[in-house]
């Protein structure tokens, strides 16, 4: 009996659980990378993509930590309920006020993270050798995102951050909010002819609508970079306006997709994977696909 026993126990395979949530969450490309991280370091795991409104959020969430889930993202447009959600903060996460990753602490506490702003800052430095201190970095957008990758930009010491949005007063709020790290100002788009940055960082939604925020001529120095945080199977609008206007590399945000999710899978298992492979099978599927 107690050997029947063992071995019915030792053929039973437990696998942790861990989600994205969001809404539209159909085109999610972080199930993928999770199980390919999971895969490569040896990790039982499930991930799932779950589509789930803000109006839903606190029921799905409370339901799927008492199935004993182990690990959630949240993306579009959850992160700032996961943030209030949240039983305990890290510091990162209070300064952008958007979660993007929670977790189960052993003692039962809902832990927020948002590991948005340092898979950019590992995409930009470590993927691209692109040198960040002493920079002219202009930020379009003042959404979430933008909140998310000031404070970890501001680490790497740029030279100044100027932040560009639509709505004016979001720009200048935001510079206000973060204007004890550095050299940083908020304004709106007009407000930007005859300047020239090193790095242009997109991160308005307009891509996702194929459209582009209405940036003047001449905005990119000579040897800048150009990079979308949104991404897609087709050069977005932003990285063809980029290779357009003189821009020497125009990137999107895979590579910080992949980033920030190796982060969120080194918080809930301790292991760090190799994200160089899993890029370079992404850009492949991407390429075949076209
Ligand atoms: P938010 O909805 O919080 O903010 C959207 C921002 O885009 C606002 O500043 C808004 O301006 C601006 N905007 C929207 N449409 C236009 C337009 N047509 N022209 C000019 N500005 C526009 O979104 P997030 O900050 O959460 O996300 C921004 C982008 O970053 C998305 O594309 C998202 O996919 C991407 N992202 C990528 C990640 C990755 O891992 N690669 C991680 C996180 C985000 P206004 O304030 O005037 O409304």
């Amino acid at each position: 009996m107690g050997f029947l026993q063992g071995k019915k126990d030792a053929m039973i395979t437990i696998k942790d659980r861990y989600a994205v949530l969001g809404q539209p969450i159909q085109h999610s490309k972080s199930p993928r990378i999770h199980q390919l991280f999971a895969a490569q370091t040896g990790q039982l795991l499930t991930y799932e993509a779950r589509e789930v409104s803000a109006e839903q959020f606190i029921t799905m969430v409370t339901a799927f930590f008492m199935e004993e889930g182990r690990g959630l993202n949240c993306t579009v447009p959850l992160k700032e309920l996961a943030w209030r959600y949240a039983d305990e903060n890290t510091e990162r996460a209070n300064l952008s006020k958007a979660v993007n990753t929670l977790t189960l602490r052993e003692d039962g506490a809902i832990v927020g993270d948002n590991t948005d702003g340092c898979g950019l800052v590992a995409d930009l430095m470590v993927n691209h050798g692109i040198k960040l201190a002493g920079s002219r970095i202009l930020i379009l957008g003042a959404g979430g995102a933008s909140r998310g990758i000031i404070a970890p930009l501001f680490e790497q010491a740029p030279q100044s951050l100027v932040i560009a949005n639509r709505t004016i007063d979001k720009a200048v709020n935001l510079a206000t909010e973060f204007g004890d790290k550095g050299n940083v100002t908020g304004c709106g788009f007009a407000a930007l002819a005859h300047q020239h940055y090193d790095l242009i960082l997109n991160a308005t939604s307009a891509s996702l609508s194929d459209q582009l925020p209405p940036l003047p001529d001449g905005l990119i120095a000579e040897q800048g970079i150009c990079y979308d945080l949104a991404y897609g199977n087709q050069p977005t609008p932003f990285v063809r306006w980029g290779l357009a206007h003189g821009a020497v590399k125009s990137l999107d945000g895979l590579g910080m997709l992949v980033e920030q999710a190796a982060e969120a899978f080194f918080i809930w298992r301790g292991v760090r994977p190799d994200t160089q492979a899993v890029i370079e099978l992404l850009n492949a599927e991407r390429s075949a696909s076209c």
